[in-house]
């Protein structure tokens, strides 16, 4: 609670520093949480927004914090855009302070509807906050995160109207491209044993069955309890491949891995998936359509 205080009131003298009027040549500034919402953010507005990222490659959202450096960017925002429905558990007094104050804030969490959101006990919201792994609610996002741009910078509508229809596109034709390579795995070979249940959303789309270790949040360690379940689980149904996430440490996958052996079956760790962050903003996986890609082609090619 004392840090939070402390960059509250260092936010507050942010904001009382800011000029009030921009600058001709000044442009319309948004601070975004996760990697995904900042390559969103960053393919709607192109040249016309300046983006700030707060969290990078391989970061955590259930349990990041904000740095002083945080607090300095999101003080100077026009707009302050992040995920919602509790993913950045440790955001949330933040969000509604600056909000209180007069900042312009949105939660893409917010854009779906109750049908696009599956509800989940095991997160404090009681929803599950892993939104973007359904292409579907992603495109619907997208569409809802344009319009919203165009009545905050309306000067931008025609960059924002451009690039917004252009991206729908392409996430319809990933789409298709993501069902044809899931089509080589049978039916009863879709099932996604992961460190954290990040793809309930994935599997709800794409037919497969989602066990993750850990439960929603990252916040709780997978128990010993749970990892016996999942590697009874794991032989019952002769699954080969189990999978570790760029964001999640790998050791209760790896327990996971061990307990399935010492039971005389072989499981194999099929590969790193990213999972609550993109990769190296340099790589094709820094971009969502590229990491959607890296991820089903790590998982078809590891379970098949
Ligand atoms: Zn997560």
């Amino acid at each position: 609670m004392k840090k939070i205080s402390l960059l509250l009131v260092l936010f507050i003298v942010f904001v009382a520093c800011k000029p009030a009027q921009k600058t001709e040549n000044e442009k319309f500034t948004v601070v975004t949480t996760t990697t995904m919402i900042t390559d969103l953010v960053k393919v709607l507005g192109g040249d016309a927004i300046e983006v700030k990222g707060i969290m990078g490659a391989g970061v955590d959202p259930h349990l990041y914090k904000a740095s002083e450096g945080d607090v300095t960017k999101l003080s100077q925002a026009d707009l302050i855009i992040y995920n919602g429905l509790h993913l950045e558990g440790k955001l949330v007094d933040v969000f509604e302070k600056m909000n209180q104050m007069g900042k312009q804030t949105l939660a893409l969490g917010d854009f779906l509807s109750h049908e696009q959101i599956i509800n989940s006990e095991a997160f404090a919201s009681s929803h599950d906050p892993h939104i973007w792994f359904s292409i579907n609610n992603w495109k619907s996002i997208t569409e809802l995160l344009v319009n919203e741009l165009i009545k905050k910078d309306p000067e931008n509508t025609a960059i924002y109207t451009k690039n917004g229809t252009a991206y729908v596109k392409q996430l319809r034709a990933l789409k298709d491209e993501m069902e044809a390579k899931i089509a080589e795995l049978p039916i009863e070979k879709r099932i996604l044993v992961t460190a954290h249940d990040a793809f309930s959303y994935f599997g709800k789309e794409f037919d497969f069955e989602v066990v993750g270790l850990q439960g929603l949040s990252t916040a709780t360690e997978a128990g010993v309890k749970d990892v016996q379940r999942i590697s009874d689980y794991i032989i019952k149904n002769k699954v080969k491949a189990i999978f570790v996430e760029s964001s999640v440490p790998k050791r209760t996958v790896e327990a996971l891995q061990a307990s399935v052996n010492s039971k005389g079956q072989k499981v194999i760790i099929g590969g790193e998936l990213f999972s609550d962050a993109l990769g190296n903003p340099t790589e094709e996986t820094g971009k969502y359509i590229g990491m959607f890609k890296y991820n089903v082609n790590t998982i078809v090619d590891a379970l098949k």
